[in-house]
């Protein structure tokens, strides 16, 4: 058996390989991309709880100061009350003044901060239905990849054992080779040639359908590892590789003479 050979029944291992991973390759990306949009919204979550907690703290401040306001004002009232002299009095009303002021600073900013609050509340609220539906997805998701992982794993076991019995024979570089090209143009890595004139050496390239150059037809017929000199896929025949079968006898061809339809 030929390198190329050799690379082609492995190629084609390989490509069923591809092909049942490439169904739990994306059930792994749908997962991965929904726990991303659930750990953001946890994120967010904890960043508006941390933002509630401390309007709140700062709303409580407020309300405290405003009741400490308060209290200093009834009892500057009443101090206000038994002063004798009118200075003493307006001196008195300016304090007055002064505490009324301070009082309601605190009282707006606590109003104000409350606003916020109910805000960051129902933004909460958002977050934790956004939450729900995000888990539940996400779950969906978990349990789509157990079973689809499930579904293909005999018989990718089967088929990474016989991988990896094929490789044992390959030569290290050819398999170094076909390997660097799977990855670059995964189906693409390899493909047959088309016969357009045998006697000529006239043979294309079907992964990108360009004609080769005669060499590159010879070393290939010649059972050497050749790559198509366009597009650097391995190629190789197909004739060569099946098992040969007796020529059918050529059928002669008929000629289909187009009838005349109805006028
Ligand atoms: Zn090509």
């Amino acid at each position: 058996m030929s390198v190329t050979h050799q690379l082609l029944k492995l190629f084609q291992v390989d490509k069923q390989l591809r092909g049942l991973r490439s169904r739990l390759d994306a059930a792994e990306r749908f997962l991965e991309q929904q726990r991303t949009l659930l750990k953001e919204i946890d994120e967010k979550s904890t960043a508006v709880n941390s933002q509630t907690k401390h309007l709140r703290a700062g709303i409580a401040n407020d309300e405290g100061e405003a009741a400490r306001y308060e209290a200093k004002i009834s009892g500057l009232r009443e101090q206000i009350n038994s002063v004798k002299t009118a200075k003493e009095y307006n001196a008195g009303l300016t304090e007055l003044n002064n505490y009324k002021e301070s009082k309601t600073k605190h009282e707006d900013a606590a109003v104000e901060n409350m606003a916020k609050l109910e805000q960051l509340d129902s933004q909460a609220a958002d977050m934790k239905k956004q939450r729900e539906e995000r888990a539940r997805i996400v779950s969906g998701a978990e349990t789509d990849r157990v079973t689809k992982e499930a579904e293909i794993k005999d018989r990718v076991e089967e088929l990474t054992a016989q991988r990896k019995a094929m490789t044992d024979g390959i030569p290290k570089d050819a398999l170094t080779t076909l390997e660097a090209l799977i990855k670059l143009r995964g189906d693409d890595a390899m493909a047959p040639v088309e016969v357009l004139d045998r006697r000529n050496l006239e043979y294309a390239c079907t992964a990108c359908m360009m004609t080769l150059p005669v060499e590159t037809v010879s070393a290939m017929l010649a059972g050497k590892l050749t790559k198509c000199v366009s597009c650097h896929c391995i190629i190789y025949t197909e004739e060569d590789l099946l098992p040969v079968k007796p020529t059918p006898k050529a059928k002669p061809v008929k000629k289909q003479v187009a009838k005349a339809g109805p006028v």
